[in-house]
Parts: C-alpha cells; sequence; structure tokens
C-alpha cells in the first residue's frame, strides 16, 4: 500500500524541529507539497535547504500571528496541527502566566488555524483532511505536568468537535497520540533515566516512539486509505493507554 498524497498542498505546524520537521519530510516523500509553518527562522531555512517546502515563520502563541500564518498560507487540502510545546511545573507551582501560553499554542491556535483552513476547505467544495498531534498524556495524570496535560484534554475534545461539525463537509479530523516520543521536546521531559525508566516500564513494547512512527500514522490518517476513519483518537504508544 503506497501513500500517494500527489496534487495535495499540506499546511504543518510546528515544522521546524521534532515530530513535524518528520512529517513535513514524509508528506514531502508521498508527493504532497508542504507548507511548513513554526518559530524559528533557522530551522525553516534549513528545512527549506532539505525538501524545497514554502516556509511561513509564525509565534502561535500571539492568535493574530496564528490567524495571519493561516491566512498566508492561502488554499489548503491537508492540515496538521503539531505545533506543541511543554513547560514542567507541579501543580501547586503552576503559574497563570505558563499556563495561557501552552494553553495559546497546543489548544487555542489550533481552533484559529483549522477554523481559516477549513472554511478554504468548505468554499472550494473538495473536502480535505485535518490531524491534530495530542498525546497520551490527554488522558492520564502525569507529575509536573498540569498544563501540558490539561492542553492535550482539551485538544482530544476540540478534535471531536472539528470531527462533528466538519464531517458533512467531507473534511476529516482525527487525532494522533504519541508516547515519549525522541525529540527535543521529548528528551526535555524525559531525558532523565530516573524519570524515563518507570514510563519505559508500562509501555507493552518497552520502548519509545520515533518521530518517523508518528510521521507515518499521520501520512495514513491523511491519506484515501483512511476515507472512512473521522473522529478517532488513535495512540501511537506502544500499549500504554492499555496499561
Ligand atoms: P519539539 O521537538 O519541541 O518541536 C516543536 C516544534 O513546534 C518546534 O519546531 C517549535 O519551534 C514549534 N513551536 C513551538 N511553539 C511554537 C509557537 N509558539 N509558534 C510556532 N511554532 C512553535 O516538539 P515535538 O516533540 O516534536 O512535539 C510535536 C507535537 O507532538 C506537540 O504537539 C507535542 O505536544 C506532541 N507530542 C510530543 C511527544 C514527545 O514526547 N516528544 C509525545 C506526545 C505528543 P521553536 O523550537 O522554534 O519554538
Amino acid at each position: 500500500m503506497d501513500i500517494n498524497l500527489s496534487g495535495k498542498r499540506a499546511l504543518i505546524t510546528g515544522a521546524g524541529k521534532g515530530i513535524g520537521r518528520e512529517i513535513a519530510v514524509v508528506l514531502t516523500e508521498c508527493g504532497a507539497e508542504v507548507v511548513a509553518l513554526s518559530r524559528t527562522q533557522a530551522d525553516l531555512d534549513s528545512l527549506r535547504a532539505e525538501i524545497a517546502c514554502q516556509t511561513i515563520r509564525a509565534d502561535l502563541t500571539n492568535a493574530d500571528d496564528a490567524r495571519r500564518a493561516a491566512e498566508e498560507a492561502s488554499e489548503i487540502d491537508l492540515l496538521v496541527n503539531n505545533a506543541g510545546i511543554s513547560i514542567l511545573q507541579p501543580f501547586l507551582e503552576t503559574t497563570v502566566e505558563v499556563f495561557d501560553e501552552v494553553l495559546a499554542v497546543n489548544v487555542r491556535a489550533v481552533l484559529i488555524i483549522s477554523q481559516v483552513i477549513a472554511r478554504g476547505m468548505i468554499a472550494r467544495g473538495d473536502g480535505g483532511a485535518i490531524v491534530n498531534l495530542s498525546s497520551t498524556a490527554s488522558s492520564v495524570a502525569l507529575r509536573d505536568h498540569t498544563s501540558y496535560c490539561t492542553s492535550k484534554g482539551a485538544l482530544d475534545q476540540l478534535t471531536r468537535i472539528m470531527a462533528l461539525e466538519l464531517g458533512p463537509h467531507q473534511i476529516r479530523v482525527n487525532s494522533i497520540n504519541p508516547t515519549v516520543t525522541l525529540t527535543p521536546m521529548g528528551e526535555m521531559a524525559w531525558g532523565d533515566p530516573a524519570k524515563s525508566r518507570p514510563m519505559l516500564a508500562r509501555i507493552p513494547l518497552e520502548r519509545f516512539a520515533k518521530p518517523r512512527q508518528v510521521a507515518e500514522a499521520v501520512a495514513y490518517l491523511l491519506s484515501d486509505h483512511a476515507d472512512m476513519i473521522h473522529g478517532a483518537i488513535l495512540p501511537v504508544d506502544g500499549g500504554f493507554w492499555i496499561t
């Protein structure tokens, strides 16, 4: 089964590093025309040199910048809401500033960008596909992850609402929920073996995810092979959620 996305234009947020960058590479390999959105210009420059994509620099903590960037992306068939941040604080020390920042990137920007892109899809009448990058953290409690777990729980609900209301327009919306994935974010949160050992022990496959494994699941959900998959919250977690 080959995944062929040729003729499709795909917007990926947070494409500068980690999972988003791998998604940009995989979707390019599948023939899609990639529009990469991220915050650090140097990351976008090196990605453009690697895969010849269009790039848009934006800071998704800012609602106006998120809207401007989505409008700049223009006509999009496939959207991957991947950009996300995690700032670790114990519950009692979680600040309003950090809570607001994490929710702004991980949830509010998804709402804003998806509204702009979905309106365009509806106006063109050709449907489309959206994948939101959530996490297994959406439905388990992780120490020091108050803002992050809250944001991903909210994102799963946003995915369901989007699927409900965009489905009649033939816009499929799904979520990918990885376990710890070996990216800059994964290293930051789980790089300490004292933290990673107990987490690994809860994963039946006894390994963390690689960005490529997450990116290939995203490509599948965006493709016509997943034409009847809609509103799914799909773990890419080595079985973590069943434990
Ligand atoms: P990462 O390595 O930290 O990369 C995140 C990318 O998003 C970076 O290019 C970053 O750009 C960009 N980004 C962050 N905030 C932004 C903002 N305000 N505006 C524009 N771009 C922004 O993260 P990752 O591990 O690849 O995670 C990608 C997604 O997967 C996230 O939604 C994350 O929650 C989810 N996830 C990750 C893991 C994991 O263990 N890694 C597990 C489950 C789910 P800058 O570096 O320039 O800020």
